[in-house]
């Protein structure tokens, strides 16, 4: 299917049904498959068969959804995981073991932040964080002897920079390391990474994939392309154990990588994504392109509502020449700025905390990427754990409120809005 635009691979791409079996991807919800003998299952340890041997390894409705999104941001191969937070786990933990070190952008997912400053830090693995902005020089300048990957965010939440990926792209390579991104909140409708200089790509499915707020899932698209074989990654190159002398590289070849994080990885740590899931995330995919459209549109509309509105202080959207990402996310992000925005009112943290409450249309929920409107203010919820002052160094502004702008009609949310700033102001 590498032939047709995005929006057809989105509907009909990868899952094709011989005669008389069903149109729509069936829910294989089955954890084990039968073998007429056991030279079959001999061939499935010996990784020389393709076929299905225990569902926490691989099962079919969950394939289908990994060669959907591996097709959409045009990898050689995608690894399907329980959630964001697996797949980022995995994600790492395939090439980095303790004595290791990451360099990672500062304006990450929180939840990303705390794996990689506390839990990845247990196992002995160090990060130093750079700031978006940094210079290829300073970037660089932080790589070690056990330097093993470079990570940024697409779009970064909830500053909503967009990540600089000549600069990234080239630091990796310098480094010699894989260049990782989270392109969570762009999607592959709006940014494919692997074009912009990208070895590995995840995402948390839950978010826009899913679309629906339905089921929490991540996933992992390897791009091929990087050359593991370089003296800093011998879990690839040398003979594993665990299978009796397999070697990812010599073996598997530009898909060294993801065939390790399966067969190893998720063998190992188990962190599988469920079938009904799958299936779940595999219909989001068909209509990814149609919702993130919208997102966009109604997301940048909304923005300039708010610019313009008396009793707003300020605003921060990508697609807004006031931001300081414009330039970058016209480059990055040609189709659009995605559907995430925020804004501070004049009346400060007070006012932003109560205008949840006033609102009619748009919920208080902790998620994004849900195809109705939802609004959130970090600093008196997902931040309140922090001081004023580190809030403020993640980016949370004590009156930042977050919107996550959905699908619905763009006058509906705007008019909800305007009611309800008027009752906090
Ligand atoms: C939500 C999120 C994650 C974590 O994903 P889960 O599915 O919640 O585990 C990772 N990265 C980004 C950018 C996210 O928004």
């Amino acid at each position: 299917m590498k032939n047709y635009q995005i929006e057809t691979n989105c509907v009909q791409g990868t899952y094709k049904p011989k005669s008389g079996e069903p149109r729509v991807l069936p829910i294989t919800q089955s954890t084990t498959y039968k073998y007429s003998n056991s030279d079959d299952v001999a061939d499935l340890f010996d990784l020389k068969s393709d076929q299905h041997m225990y569902s926490r390894i691989s099962n079919p409705t969950v394939s289908a959804f990994e060669d959907k999104i591996n097709l959409l941001e045009g990898g050689v191969g995608a690894l399907a995981a329980s959630s964001g937070q697996a797949a980022t786990t995995l994600a790492f933990l395939n090439i980095c073991s303790a004595g290791d070190h990451i360099i990672a952008a500062s304006t990450i997912y929180g939840g990303t932040f705390n794996l990689l400053k506390v839990s990845l830090k247990k196992l002995g693995i160090q990060v130093t964080f750079v700031e978006p902005d940094a210079s290829y020089e300073e970037i660089v300048g932080e790589c070690r002897d056990n330097t093993k990957a470079l990570f940024g965010e697409t779009i970064g939440n909830p500053g909503l920079n967009i990540l600089d990926f000549d600069k990234f792209a080239k630091a990796s390579k310098k480094m010699d390391v894989p260049f990782i991104v989270d392109n969570t909140l762009a999607t592959p409708i709006l940014c494919n990474p692997l074009d912009h200089g990208a070895d590995i790509v995840i995402h948390s499915a839950t978010k826009y994939i899913d679309g629906h707020a339905t089921s929490v899932g991540g996933v992992i698209i390897d791009g091929g392309k990087f050359n593991w074989d370089n003296g800093k990654f011998p879990e690839l190159v040398d003979p594993d154990e665990s299978y009796h002398g397999v070697q990812y590289v010599k073996d598997f070849g530009e898909k060294a990588y993801i065939t390790k994080a399966r067969v190893q990885m998720l063998r190992d740590f188990g962190m599988t994504l469920s079938p009904f899931n799958a299936f779940l995330f595999h219909k989001g995919l068909e209509t990814l392109h149609l919702r993130m459209g919208r997102h966009c549109e109604n997301a940048l509309k909304l923005a300039e509502f708010l610019e313009n509105h008396k009793d707003v202080e300020w605003v921060s959207y990508p697609k807004l020449e006031s931001h300081e990402s414009y330039d970058m996310g016209n480059k990055y992000l040609p189709k659009g700025g995605g559907g995430i925005l925020s804004f501070g009112l004049k009346g400060g943290a007070e006012a932003g905390k109560k205008l949840a409450e006033h609102l009619e249309l748009v919920s208080l929920v902790v998620h994004l990427g849900d195809l109705r409107t939802s609004i959130l203010h970090p600093a008196s919820t997902t931040h309140r754990q922090l001081t004023e002052e580190e809030q403020i160094k993640s980016g949370v502004l004590p009156d930042l409120i977050r919107i996550s702008v959905g699908i619905e009609n763009i006058e509906d949310i705007i008019k909800d809005f305007e009611n309800g700033i008027k009752e906090v102001v």
